[in-house]
Order: C-alpha cells, then sequence, then structure tokens
C-alpha cells in the first residue's frame, strides 16, 4: 500500500515521456528535454497548494480581484548534480521561486550520504521548499537534505521524484512522514548497487552525458 503522503502522478502524458527516458537508446539532448518536461508536469502537481494572494486588476471590461501566486516565497532545491534537470522544468512554471543547492553524494562503499555543498536563500526559514532529485533509490540523500533544510529552519517542505524504488519510499516516509513525496512511478526494486530497476539507469551520467 501506498503511504498516504505519497502521489504517484500516472497521467499519461508523464508515464509516455518517462518511458522514453527509460529507453537507452534516447540520447542525452532529448532525456534532458524529457526531464524538464515531465518536472513541468510534476509540478504542476506539487504546486497545487501554493498560496495565492488576490491583487487588484483591471480586464477590459472591468475590475477585479483576481489570484496569483506568492512565487518569492517559494524555494526549489536541486540536490546536485541530477536534481539540476528537475529543477529547470520547475523554474519554467514558477520562474520567480529563488533556487538553493545541495550537495550530497553517496559514498560508494558504504552508499551513506555525504554532504558537500549548501547554498540556501538567507530567508529560507519564510519560504515553501520543493526539494528535488530524480531518482529516490535509497533515499539516503533525500533524508540527508530533508533534515539540512529543517535544520535551517525551512518551515514547508515537499520532496519530487522522477522515480523511486518501495525501498526508498518506505524509508523516506519512515523518516520524514511530514514531507509529502511525489514521483512518477515507483519501480519493482533495488538491485545490489542500489540503482532502481527498471529504472534509467545513472540519471546524472545521461542528463549531462558523462558515460
Ligand atoms: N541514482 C541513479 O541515478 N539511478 C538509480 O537507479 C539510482 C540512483
Amino acid at each position: 500500500m501506498i503511504a498516504r503522503n505519497v502521489t504517484v502522478v500516472s497521467h499519461p502524458l508523464v508515464q509516455h515521456k518517462l518511458s522514453l527516458m527509460r529507453d537507452q537508446e534516447t540520447p542525452t539532448a532529448a532525456f534532458r528535454q524529457l526531464l524538464r518536461e515531465i518536472a513541468l508536469l510534476l509540478g504542476y502537481e506539487v504546486t497545487r497548494h501554493l498560496p495565492i494572494a488576490m491583487r487588484r486588476i483591471r480586464t477590459p471590461l472591468t475590475a477585479m480581484d483576481a489570484p496569483f501566486i506568492e512565487g518569492k516565497k517559494l524555494v526549489v532545491v536541486p540536490i546536485l548534480r541530477a536534481g539540476l534537470g528537475l529543477a529547470d522544468g520547475l523554474l519554467d512554471l514558477v520562474p520567480s521561486a529563488r533556487v538553493g543547492h545541495v550537495g550530497i553524494y553517496r559514498d560508494p562503499k558504504t552508499l551513506a550520504a555525504v554532504e558537500y555543498y549548501c547554498k540556501l536563500p538567507e530567508d529560507i526559514a519564510e519560504r515553501s521548499a520543493i526539494l528535488c532529485d530524480p531518482m529516490l533509490a535509497t533515499a539516503h540523500s533525500a533524508i540527508a537534505a530533508v533534515h539540512l533544510l529543517k535544520r535551517k529552519g525551512c518551515p514547508r517542505l515537499q520532496f519530487l521524484a522522477l522515480l523511486a524504488a518501495p525501498e526508498g519510499v518506505a524509508a523516506f516516509t519512515e523518516a520524514h512522514p511530514d514531507v509529502p513525496l511525489t514521483v512518477a512511478a515507483i519501480d519493482e526494486r533495488l538491485n545490489d548497487h542500489a540503482y532502481i530497476v527498471p529504472g534509467l539507469g545513472d540519471a546524472g551520467d545521461r542528463l549531462f552525458g558523462t558515460k
């Protein structure tokens, strides 16, 4: 059973683009473009509860109070480096959002999350954050990144991933039951190297063409 705070976006457009991304024949440029497009579609879901404020405007016919997103109160935080691919699509949706960066890698031997970089807006304590990383495998990095943002005083957080393993979803929701998680799909399992199966391979390498 999927935990209460987990949303799987099963929209046909998302699933179609995800299948193209999984295909090992898909070249780097197409992979990057598809991730950006899926981020935009998933972003529609994760921004559903953004606060709006009314502002007085004039249409050609009359004056009215119209709803606007308080975009300045949002911060998008990609986990380096693959998270950058999702951040681009989210910024297409909410261009005025701020961007923070968190650098976490997983130690290849222990698979433990190691933080090496953190740069966030100074007013992080007043912002809603969308943390993003395409692959929620063991969830070690995601869990560590959420701990980090909570320590920095971020009051509202959600996590956006493209693909998750059941093990990662279980670990994440146990560590942070208060943080909503949105994904495009939950795959079968992790392999012995903590890669998601069937998955799409190494998201960072496919995004940046480093292998
Ligand atoms: N990170 C990736 O890029 N791919 C996986 O399958 C797991 C973690």
